[in-house]
């Protein structure tokens, strides 16, 4: 049997072929043309060999597979722009003939005759899980490992190599909604449960028992290819289906408010499959992905959610000819509610790490929070008992600063107050030797302005985490004007290794993220003033696909912070820094009625001891004479709320503070939500053409102030037909500096 580049090919006594998936030089399997054509040529090699009985297909790896190489699909993209350019219907058929391709691969495999048992040893998702409902057995291995997904929802597209008709012919069609929809992992065992795998074994046995299925007489034939298979559940002329597909568009409407055409295009394949011949359900979807493929959604989500996230973690922002810097041990000071968080995520990177504060009691508090932490994980069996000790060992609370002396990187996280800071930079450089870097966490101190207090102010930076570190994604690097290259790799590596996703950005009031956060909470203070309805305003949000309404997220911020903060910029900036309506409504909430948000239980919201939910504080209807429902438009709602953002990410790139559009885009995605079906700010733009959205500023500047009026970038692009990442082209920019 010929070698092959991605896979290795073992025929055993009995005649069981084990193809094992190893791509080389890859941390995991994806799948490219180059190893679907090598899939092709084993099914042709295994059906001519007359000695191969059947296939078992695995990995090499410890995950099984992440699926298709989405960076595969975006240069489909190219090609479509392009072909689309010289003539659209042909360009349409090629999309069409080229998203085909998997599908049809697959049911080759199903339909040739030996059988096969895809046996799932790790992560395995998307195509590979496609791939695997197309053998005719399924083996899991019993461990946390292994998680099944079809995650295509989650970057604007759907599961179109079959994944849409096999999954509710194998589980019932709500199950099967449900994980398509969503995109959520399954566990081995959920996974047989709902049918997807015939079995879950020991890690050990998993090949064994994948063969031994094949010995036992495993049939070559999919049950949808049997005559007289029936859907489970019965299909969609029973009463159970009747209950649910007219339901579904309307569950799933209120869970996205109709943002994302992959999601509703998975309940089209399956309603309209499940009532037609397998073959012609397979059509079915390769036409609705062709649709889905064509959307500006599938193909900014795409972009930034997959593409850019990835070259964003990898370094893309790296500085060249920096060594990577093995972090061997970091320092955090200020064991507060930030710092004892980065303590965690550090020790839980495998770093040690000295947490310090003013004194034990405090640094062993900071400390307490990642046992905690630990004793969470482990109760809920994600972290063995060892696992967590190990961690914990890995975190030293201690009020010395002398135990600074050797740490690679230190992260300041002490109150938010200059001297306090300028005090902790003075003791922390009194004690680390030349090498260390220094990095604060403050969210509002331009970074520029606290390096004036270190004696070497190009090994000062500025990492700004956001809350929960431990579950948000996003870490914000910024440059203070003297920042180094090996203050920037050593920042990037470590953020790295934490698994965060960096953007970098140059230093200014707010940095990138709380710039346009309060852009979006500015716009419902000015809805609220005008008479908005606040329940209005917060749908309104969610209906343009932010995950929390702006009042929401000012609650959770704190009121009081906003009030800190605004006060900060008027002692700046002056008085014209804050409109005078803003922060009358922020003084009257915090000084007069105490109304400070989540911390004190009542600030836009009342927050009632649980079970019982948030509401709305019924008070605030009566701070502004209300307008009628009727009389607001709540597609304008919608607009304000995302365009104010987008300008402002906007002028980040015109003020340079942000240079690289992939990071204004998964910034704004990770750091707090911006509806990522645009796939960020400055796709959110794109998207619609400069163009469109220049005039789409200027009218909504007629009528809610010149806070909207394009800046003169956007105007100048408009004229010239531009786009951000034509104009900022990123890997221009990368060629460039090559
Ligand atoms: P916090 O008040 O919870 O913690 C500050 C800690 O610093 C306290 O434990 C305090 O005892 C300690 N400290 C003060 N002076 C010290 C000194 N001289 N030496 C050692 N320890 C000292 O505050 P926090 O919310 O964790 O914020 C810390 C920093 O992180 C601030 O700069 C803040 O702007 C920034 N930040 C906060 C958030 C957030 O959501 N809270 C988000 C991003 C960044």
């Amino acid at each position: 049997m010929s070698t092959y580049t991605n896979f290795t090919v073992e025929t055993d006594a009995d005649g069981i072929a084990l193809v094992t998936w190893d791509m080389p030089g890859k941390s995991m399997n994806v799948f490219t043309l180059e190893v679907m054509a090598e899939i092709e040529a084993i099914l042709a090699a295994t059906v001519a060999d007359e000695a191969v009985k059947g296939v078992v297909f695995t990995s090499g790896k410890s995950s099984f597979s992440g699926g298709a190489d989405l960076t595969m699909i975006k240069s489909m993209f190219s090609m479509l722009a392009e072909e689309k350019a010289k003539d659209p219907q042909a360009a349409v058929q090629k999309l069409f003939d080229a998203a085909g391709q998997m599908s049809q691969l697959f049911r080759r495999i199903e339909t040739n005759g030996k059988p096969w048992v895809s046996a799932i040893n790790g992560t395995c998702m998307g195509g590979a899980f496609e791939l695997s409902l197309a053998c005719h057995g399924r083996v899991a291995a019993n461990s946390k490992a292994v998680k099944i997904a079809l995650p295509e929802v989650k970057v604007g597209i759907f599961p179109g190599a079959g994944g849409t008709q096999r999954v509710p012919r194998l589980a019932n069609a709500q199950d099967a909604l449900q994980m398509m929809t969503t995109g959520s992992s399954l566990t081995a065992q959920r996974a047989k449960a709902m049918g997807l795998v015939h079995q879950v074994v020991e890690p050990g046995e998993l090949i064994g028992t994948a063969k031994q299925m094949i010995k036992d007489g495993l049939k070559p034939v999919a049950p949808w290819d049997e005559k007289g298979f029936k859907v489970p559940g019965g299909g969609v002329w029973t009463p159970a289906a009747a209950q649910l597909f007219p339901a579904a568009p309307a569950i799933l409407r209120r869970e996205t408010a109709g943002n994302y055409p992959g999601a509703l295009a998975i309940l089209k394949c399956v309603y309209e499959g499940l009532q037609l011949p397998f073959d012609t359900a397979l059509k079915v979807e390769q036409r609705y992905f062709t649709q889905i493929l064509q959307t500006t959604e599938a193909f900014s989500m795409i972009r930034s959610l997959f593409v850019s996230m990835q070259e964003l973690g990898k370094g893309a922002r790296r500085p060249a000819g920096v060594p990577k810097t093995e972090i061997k041990k970091v320092g955090v000071v200020g064991a507060g509610f930030m710092g004892a968080s980065i303590a965690y995520v550090t020790a839980a990177a495998g770093i040690p790490v000295v947490l310090i504060d003013r004194d034990q009691a405090a640094a062993d508090k900071g400390k307490a929070h990642s046992e905690k932490l630990v004793a969470d994980q482990v109760g809920k069996g994600r972290m063995t008992k060892e696992e967590g000790e190990q961690l914990l060992a890995l975190v030293t609370p201690t009020p010395d600063y002398s135990t600074l002396a050797d740490v690679d990187l230190v992260v300041e996280a002490v109150f938010e107050d200059r001297a306090v800071k300028k005090a902790v930079i003075e003791q922390v450089e009194a004690v680390i030797s030349d090498t260390t870097i220094f990095a604060s966490n403050t969210s509002t101190l331009p970074i520029t302005g606290l390096a004036e207090n270190s004696k070497r102010p190009e090994q000062f930076i500025g990492v700004h985490f956001f809350s929960p570190v431990e579950k948000m994604m996003l870490t914000e690097v910024i440059l203070g004007e003297q920042t180094g290259d090996k203050a920037l790799a050593m920042a990037l590596d470590f953020v790295a290794k934490i698994k965060k996703t960096p953007i970098v950005v140059n230093d200014t009031r707010g940095f990138f993220v709380n710039r346009c956060v309060f852009r979006y909470i500015n716009e419902a203070y000015d809805m609220l003033i005008e008479g908005v309805p606040p329940a209005m305003i917060e749908n309104a949000a969610k209906m343009a696909g932010m995950p929390v309404g702006p009042l929401s997220l000012n609650d959770e911020v704190a009121v009081d912070l906003s009030q800190k903060i605004m006060k900060a910029s008027i002692a700046d900036l002056g008085p014209n820094a804050v409109k005078p309506e803003h922060m009358d409504l922020i003084d009257k909430m915090v000084d007069v009625l105490d109304r400070r948000g989540r911390k004190n239980g009542q600030g836009f919201y009342d927050y009632p001891a649980k079970p019982a939910k948030k509401s709305l504080w019924p008070g605030l209807k009566d701070l502004y004479p209300q307008k009628p429902a009727s009389e607001v438009d709540v597609a304008t709602l919608k607009q304000r709320l995302l365009v104010t953002i987008a300008l402002e990410a906007a002028r980040t790139m015109e003020e340079r503070i942000v240079t690289d559009p992939r990071e204004a885009d998964v910034g704004s995605i990770l750091g707090f939500g911006f509806a990522p079906y645009t796939g960020g700010t400055l796709s959110y733009i794109d998207g619609m053409g400069v163009k469109t959205f220049v005039e789409l500023c200027e009218r909504l500047a007629e009528a809610y102030g010149d806070h909207f009026r394009p800046t003169p970038l956007l105007v100048e692009m408009a004229a010239n037909g531009e786009t951000f990442y034509g104009r900022f082209d990123p890997y221009g920019a990368v060629e460039r500096a090559a």
